[in-house]
C-alpha cells in the first residue's frame, strides 16, 4: 500500500518502520524533521497525505490532530483510510471523522495499548472506531503493526475503549501501590503479599504482570528503577482524558477522578519521566497525612 505517516516520535517511528519493512511504501512527515529507516521523507503533512491509499496519524494531542487534519483532509484522495492511531479526547475523535467522512475519505480512531515496545515489536492492540469497511481496510496494517485489534463500534469508540481500560489501570495501579505500601508499614514481605495477591480475588494485571515492587513477580519498570514503561505523564494525560469524557457525558467516576489527582501530584513532585508504578515508592514514604 502507498501509506503516508504523520507524527514519527516514540511510537509513530517503529510503526512506520515496521509497515515499511512489510514492503510497504511509506511516506512520513514530522515536524521535528524526524527520518525513519525505510520511511520517504515529506516536507509537509498535505503531502504525506497527498496520492495515498492509507494516512496514519500517530499525535500527541486533539489539538495537534486538528490542525493536521485541517491540512490533510483537503489534500487526501477520495476514499483514503484516514488511520489515527493518537490517544485523544473522543470529541476531537469524533470531529475529526465527521470532517474525513465529509470530504469522502474512510476515517477510523485506533489508539494503541502496547507502549514503545510493542511499537517496536509490532505486537500492539489497536481499539478501533470507524465503520466495518474501514475497520476491514485497516486490518491489514494493524496485523504488520500489532497482535490484536478489536472493532469497538462507530467514531470515537477506539478512544472511548482505550481511556476506560487506563483509567481501569490508573486506579488499579494505585491500589496495588497501596496494599504493597501498607504490608511493607505491617512488617509483610511483599513476595509472600505477591503470592496471595496473584492468586487470590485481588489478581490483576498490575500485580501480575507488571508487579510495582522491585525484586518481586515477573521482569517488570520497578526492577528497571521505575524507568518507563508507561510514564506517569502519559497515564496523566490519558485520566485526564477520562475525566473529560466523564464530565462531557455527565458520567459518575469518583475514582477516576481521584486516580488522576493522585498522578498530579505525582508527576509535579519528581514523578515525571518515571514509570507509573512508581507511585509505589511515592506512597511508601508518605504517612496518612501526606
Ligand atoms: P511523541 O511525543 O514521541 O511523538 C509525537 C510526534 O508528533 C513528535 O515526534 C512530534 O514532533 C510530532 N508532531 C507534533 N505536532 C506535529 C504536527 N503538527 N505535524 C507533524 N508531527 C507533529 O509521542 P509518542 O510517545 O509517540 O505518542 C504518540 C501518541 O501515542 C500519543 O497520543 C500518546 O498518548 C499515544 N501513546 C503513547 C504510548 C507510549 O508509551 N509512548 C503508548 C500508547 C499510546
Amino acid at each position: 500500500m502507498e501509506i503516508g505517516f504523520i507524527g514519527l516520535g516514540n511510537m509513530g517511528a517503529p510503526m512506520a518502520r515496521n509497515l515499511a519493512a512489510a514492503g510497504h511504501r511509506v511516506t512520513g512527515f514530522d515536524v521535528s524533521g524526524a527520518a525513519v529507516e525505510g520511511v520517504a521523507k515529506a516536507a509537509s503533512a498535505a503531502e504525506a497525505a497527498t496520492g495515498r491509499e492509507a494516512v496514519i496519524t500517530m499525535l500527541p494531542s486533539g489539538a495537534i490532530l486538528g490542525s493536521v487534519y485541517a491540512e490533510i483532509v483537503p489534500a487526501a484522495a477520495p476514499g483514503t483510510l484516514m488511520l489515527d492511531c493518537s490517544t485523544v479526547d473522543v470529541a476531537s475523535a469524533r470531529d475529526a471523522a465527521t470532517a474525513a467522512t465529509s470530504a469522502g475519505l474512510e476515517p477510523v480512531d485506533a489508539p494503541v495499548s502496547g507502549g514503545t515496545g510493542g511499537a517496536s515489536a509490532g505486537t500492539l492492540t489497536f481499539m478501533a472506531g470507524g465503520s466495518e469497511a474501514g475497520f476491514a481496510r485497516a486490518v491489514p496494517l494493524f496485523e504488520v503493526m500489532g497482535a490484536r485489534s478489536v472493532h469497538c463500534g462507530g467514531p470515537g469508540a477506539g478512544q472511548a475503549a482505550k481511556i476506560c481500560n487506563n483509567m481501569v489501570l490508573g486506579i488499579s495501579m494505585i491500589g496495588v501501590c497501596e496494599a504493597f505500601a501498607l504490608a511493607g508499614k505491617l512488617g509483610l514481605d511483599a513476595a509472600a503479599l505477591y503470592e496471595v495477591i496473584s492468586t487470590s480475588s485481588g489478581q490483576c494485571w498490575s500485580v501480575t504482570t507488571y508487579c510495582p515492587v522491585p525484586g518481586v513477580g515477573p521482569e517488570s519498570p520497578a526492577d528497571r528503577d521505575y524507568r518507563p514503561g508507561f510514564a506517569a505523564e502519559l497515564m496523566l494525560k490519558d485520566l485526564g482524558l477520562a475525566r473529560e469524557a466523564a464530565a462531557a457525558s455527565d458520567a459518575a467516576t469518583p475514582l477516576g477522578t481521584h486516580a488522576a489527582e493522585l498522578y498530579d501530584a505525582f508527576v509535579a513532585g519528581g514523578g515525571r519521566g518515571q514509570d507509573f508504578s512508581a507511585m509505589l515508592p511515592w506512597l511508601a514514604k508518605q504517612g496518612r497525612d501526606g
